[in-house]
């Protein structure tokens, strides 16, 4: 895959339109997005620019094989934000998933370790459903759970997201389990 870092937005208003599918990625700080973004399109590196200084609370724009756009959204869940700064991501996230027009999925990026989702996940969630997006669940670090516990993690982690059964995949970015199956679901959804 052949990907380039397109440009940081501080609001959908100033992303450009590229004409393309997108899809848009959101999670916890530390939930494992850049590295499950830097699996998919095979460069951990270029997604790094995402989490330079002055980049962390915008929206970072990607443009893959010049077919379709990912855009990664700011982690949250971070406790040191400040009122102001949390009332400006919620306005910028609220913007994106209402008015970019060329959005065509969201992927939240969620732990395999976990057995439910935390407020702000279900807060990301309302937000994405609110502007009329479907959600993929990828659930990722799953190389850090038992095999035996895997499924049923997922299950509680669909159920405690409103999910349909099926709507989460099992990923890793270390072991790069999971990347073709949400390849193949994010380029149907695109086609
Ligand atoms: P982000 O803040 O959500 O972008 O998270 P990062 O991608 O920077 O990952 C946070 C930490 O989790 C880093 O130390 C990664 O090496 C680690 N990590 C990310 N994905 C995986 C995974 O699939 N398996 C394991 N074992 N560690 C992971």
């Amino acid at each position: 895959m052949a990907a380039r870092f397109v440009l940081s937005a501080p609001s959908q208003a100033k992303l450009p339109d590229l004409g393309i599918p997108e899809v848009a990625f959101a999670g916890r700080s530390n939930v494992g997005k850049s590295s499950l973004i830097g699996r998919l399109i095979g460069s951990p590196k270029l997604v790094r620019v995402s989490r330079t200084p002055g980049r962390t609370q915008l929206l970072n724009l990607f443009e893959v094989d010049g077919q379709w756009s990912f855009v990664d959204l700011p982690g949250y869940g971070y406790a040191k934000l400040s009122k102001k700064q949390r009332k400006d991501l919620r306005g910028m996230v609220l913007g994106y998933f209402s008015d970019r027009q060329t959005l065509r999925v969201a992927v939240m990026v969620l732990d395999a370790r976990r057995t439910e989702v935390s407020d702000d996940d279900l807060e990301m969630a309302q937000w994405i459903l609110a502007g009329g997006h479907d959600i993929i669940a990828a659930v990722t670090k799953c190389d850090l759970v038992p095999k035996n516990r895997r499924l049923n993690n997922i299950r509680k982690i669909e159920k405690s997201l409103g999910l349909e059964r099926g709507a989460a995949l099992q990923c890793s970015s270390k072991s790069g389990e999971g990347k073709n199956e949400l390849l193949g679901r994010l380029k149907d959804i695109c086609r």
